[in-house]
C-alpha cells in the first residue's frame, strides 16, 4: 500500500471527532468501542475518561509547569512521596527516562487518589501518577503506586490535509501567511524545488496550488508541514511535484517519475579519507579544549585540487586565522558548503561554479595540524553532518515502481480535487 492510503486508512479508523477538539491525553479512541453518545444512541454504561493512557476518572489533579531549578522530588516531596521512594523512582526509570532530563517550562500533572480510612474519616490523597510533558507530542508517566517506574507514552496524533493556492504578490512566505497557511510551508516548498527554483527571485505573478498535510496533537499543529503535491508555476512555466517514498525516505517526482533533487558530490576531494568527523563535542587538536566540529575533515596531499559538490554561486572566497583560505557556495535556497585550509584558492565571489569543479587546493592554512580540507555543510542555514544526512532520491522512479508511482499520483489529485483551496484543513475521515 502506498503511505498516502495507509495514512488515509488510519485516519479512518481512529475515532471521529472535530479538528479542534481539545485532545484530552490518553485520548478517547483508545478505550475503543462507540464513543460519542449521539442523540439516538442508547443509554450505555459511561466510558472511563482516558488520559495518559490511564483511567482518569476520580482522580485528585494537580498540575504545573516545571520551575527553574525544580527537580522530581521538589515537585513529588508536597504530595508526600517520600525522598527514599523518589530515589527508587529515579532508580527504576533511568534505563527508559532519566529524571534527571526534567527542565524548566515543561508541563506536569500530580494524579492522585483520594482514599478515606473510614466511613467518616477525612479523605487523605495517596499519590498515583506524575506526568511530565517531555514535548508537545510525548509524555513520561510514572507510576507512584506498588511499583515504581516510567512508561514512556504519546499524545494521539491526528493528521490534516489543507491544500493552498494562489498567485504570488510578496512572497510565498508572506502570501501564505495571509491566506491562513503555515509560513514554514514556504521552507517545506523550497526544499521541495531547491533545484529547480530559486525562490529569493519569485516573481509576481507566479502562482502555486500545494497540498499538504500536517500533524495535530491536541489540537495544535506540530512539526513541520509535508507537501504532497504542487504545481508551481513559474515565469508561466508550470512545474509539478509528487511526493513518494523509495526506500522510506520520501522525494519529489514530476509526472513522468523523474526527480527533482540532483545528487551531490560525496566528497570535494578524490583519494582522501576522511580524518575527522562532524562531532559537536570534538575535544580539538590544536586548541586543546572542546570545540564542537561542525563540518567533516578529508586527508590529502597539499595541492590535490578541491571540487565543488554541486552548482552554485561562490558566496566567499576569503581568509580568516581559523579558516585559512576558504570558499562558500550557496546550490539554492536550501543548501550551502563551505571549504577551509587550503593552500590556494580557484574561485571569486559571485563566480557560478558547476559540480565538479576545482575551486581551490588542499592544505594547512588557518589552524589545520596537517593538509586536508575542511567540508561543511548547511540545510536551510543550519549546520549538519552531510555523511548522516537522507539526501531524497535524485535518480527516477525505478521500472518496478513504475506503476506504484502511478497510483499514488492519481490518489494525490483525487486528494487535492476534494480539498477546497484555502479552506483550512480537513482530517482524512472529512474528505469527501
Ligand atoms: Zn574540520
Amino acid at each position: 500500500m502506498t503511505s498516502f492510503s495507509r495514512e488515509v486508512m488510519a485516519v479512518a479508523i481512529a475515532a471521529m471527532g472535530t479538528f479542534l477538539v481539545l485532545g484530552c491525553g490518553g485520548g478517547s479512541g483508545s478505550a475503543g468501542g462507540s464513543s460519542g453518545g449521539g442523540l439516538f444512541s442508547a443509554p450505555a454504561e459511561p466510558e472511563p475518561t482516558m488520559r495518559f493512557g490511564v483511567v482518569w476518572d476520580d482522580l485528585v489533579v494537580d498540575s504545573g509547569k516545571v520551575k527553574s531549578g525544580q527537580s522530581l522530588s521538589h515537585l513529588l516531596d508536597p504530595a508526600g512521596v517520600s525522598p527514599g521512594r523518589v530515589a527508587t523512582l529515579a532508580a527504576n526509570s533511568r534505563k527508559t527516562w532519566d529524571v534527571r532530563y526534567m527542565k524548566a517550562g515543561h508541563r506536569w500533572w500530580l494524579a492522585s487518589k483520594a482514599v478515606r480510612d473510614s466511613a467518616d474519616a477525612e479523605a487523605r490523597l495517596v499519590p498515583e501518577w506524575f506526568i511530565y510533558e517531555r514535548n508537545p507530542k510525548d509524555y513520561a508517566l510514572f507510576s507512584l503506586s506498588d511499583t515504581l517506574g516510567v512508561r514512556l507514552g504519546s499524545y494521539p496524533v491526528d493528521t490534516v490535509y489543507a491544500r493552498a493556492q494562489g498567485t504570488i504578490e510578496n512572497s510565498l512566505y508572506m502570501d501564505f501567511d495571509k491566506v491562513g497557511h503555515p509560513t514554514n510551508l514556504a521552507v517545506a516548498m523550497a526544499s521541495v524545488y531547491a533545484w529547480t527554483i530559486d525562490f529569493s527571485r519569485v516573481q509576481k505573478g507566479d502562482t502555486y496550488d500545494v497540498t499538504y498535510r500536517r500533524e495535530v496533537v491536541n489540537g495544535t499543529p506540530a512539526g513541520m508541514p509535508v507537501v504532497l503535491s504542487s504545481v508551481f508555476t513559474h515565469w508561466d512555466r508550470p512545474l509539478e511535484a509528487y511526493r513518494f517514498e523509495t526506500d522510506g525516505v520520501g522525494g519529489y517526482f514530476d509526472l513522468e517519475g523523474g526527480s527533482l533533487q540532483k545528487v551531490f558530490l560525496k566528497a570535494p576531494v578524490e583519494f582522501s579519507r576522511i580524518s575527522s568527523r562532524y562531532n559537536p563535542k570534538r575535544f580539538h587538536p590544536v586548541l586543546k579544549k572542546v570545540k564542537g566540529h561542525f563540518g567533516t575533515d578529508y586527508a590529502a596531499p597539499k595541492g590535490t585540487p578541491i571540487v565543488a559538490v554541486g552548482d552554485g554561486v561562490v558566496t566567499k572566497s576569503s581568509y580568516t586565522s581559523g579558516n585559512g583560505k576558504y570558499v562558500k557556495i550557496r546550490h539554492n535556497s536550501t543548501y550551502e558548503t563551505q571549504y577551509l585550509h587550503m593552500s590556494k584558492r580557484a574561485v571569486k565571489e559571485g563566480q557560478r561554479v558547476k559540480q565538479g569543479q576545482t575551486i581551490g587546493y588542499v592544505g594547512q592554512t588557518g589552524l589545520a595540524t596537517g593538509p586536508h580540507v575542511c567540508f561543511r555543510f548547511w540545510k536551510n542555514g543550519k549546520q549538519i553532518d552531510h555523511l548522516r544526512e537522507e539526501f531524497p532520491p535524485s535518480d527516477p522512479i525505478d521500472a518496478t515502481l513504475q506503476k506504484a508511482f502511478a497510483d499514488e499520483v492519481t490518489q494525490l489529485e483525487a486528494l487535492k480535487e476534494r480539498l477546497e483551496p484555502n479552506a483550512g484543513p480537513v482530517r482524512a475521515d472529512g474528505l469527501r
